[in-house]
């Protein structure tokens, strides 16, 4: 029988090969001190002003001898790069699937490479701050550190639109039902017993025949517009306007809206016309707002 030209039989197999290296010096220092004392180390080569995690005994750039110059390190860093692993093999310290990251440790030069936990596979980034878990049982190997997990020094805050952000004509609503107890509650808030809003007789000697909303409660529901929505979270409000143009009877479901109608670009400030309608599209209340825009927290 011969075989030119013919389909060649592959099998596939693979080989799970056991294996143990002795650490060395360095490498055991850097495992005991992530055992004993929950400390990240690292070697730093003052010639060259950088620092090596894992710890290396000769500087990788001037080959100059740093074995002696530990360094601690936080235990907070960035990823720098990251897969996620998906298949499955002998061997592996977690179940796929999991993220396997490169960590740059704050203040090396030099990444780590560890497991993230704690942040879904779709939502993993390259820039993330994370921090490290140590493992409750020690097994004296780099997985004393368990994994990595996302929470830097500085918390990841989603402020809101920015000046640069923000144009004109731009809107957002917030919509409540007002309740009684919502009047009641903001009668203890405010101190504001009048009965027209809590007795009910003597409301129906009244104009309105009826119990109706302190006014400032309505009003009140544009807060969550401008401090959550537009431009939201970091906005300073300075200055707020309101006219009243109808009550707010108990029941009423009320649309606080905010629209950005000018930017001040000299200040950075924007300025918004603001509106409060009920239920039947009926006009409550209108007015302005004058907000400075959140800006970037400064850095740590
Ligand atoms: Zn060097």
């Amino acid at each position: 029988m011969s075989t030119d030209n013919q389909d060649s039989f592959i099998v596939e197999g693979k080989l799970a090969l056991p294996y143990q290296y002795f650490a060395g010096e360095t490498g055991s220092s850097f495992l005991i001190s992530i055992r004993d004392e929950k400390k990240i180390k690292g070697l730093k080569c003052e010639k060259c002003d950088k620092v090596f995690v894992p710890p290396r005994s000769t500087c990788e750039r001037c080959f100059s001898d740093i074995s002696k110059n530990w360094v601690e390190l936080k235990n907070s860093g960035t990823v720098t790069g990251f897969t996620v692993i998906r298949y499955e093999e002998p061997y592996q310290p977690v179940k796929p699937p999991y993220i396997l990251a490169q960590i740059k440790l704050d203040g090396s030069d030099t990444p780590i490479t560890h497991i993230i936990k704690g942040v879904p596979l779709s939502k993993m980034e390259v820039g993330l701050k994370v921090k490290a878990v140590f493992a409750k049982k020690s097994t004296s190997t780099i997985m004393d550190i368990d994994h990595f997990r996302p929470g830097g020094s500085k918390p990841k805050i989603e402020l809101g639109y920015s000046y640069d952000e923000l144009e004109v004509g731009m809107s957002a609503s917030f919509t409540k039902t007002i309740s009684e107890t919502d009047v009641y509650l903001f009668a203890g808030i405010s101190g504001d017993f009048n009965p027209m809003h809590m007795n009910e007789e003597f409301a129906k000697m009244t104009p309105f025949g009826t119990r109706i909303a302190h006014g400032a409660l309505p009003q009140s529901l544009i807060a969550p517009v401008l401090g959550m929505k537009l431009p939201g979270l970091g906005t300073v409000a300075l200055e707020i306007t309101v006219r009243f143009k109808a009550p707010t009877y108990f029941g009423d479901t009320i649309t606080a809206t905010g629209e950005i109608i000018e930017k001040l670009e000299k200040k950075r400030w924007v300025r918004m016309s603001l509106n409060w309608t009920n239920q039947k599209d009926e006009l409550v209340a209108e007015g302005f707002a004058l907000v400075i825009p959140p800006t970037p927290l400064p850095e740590k």
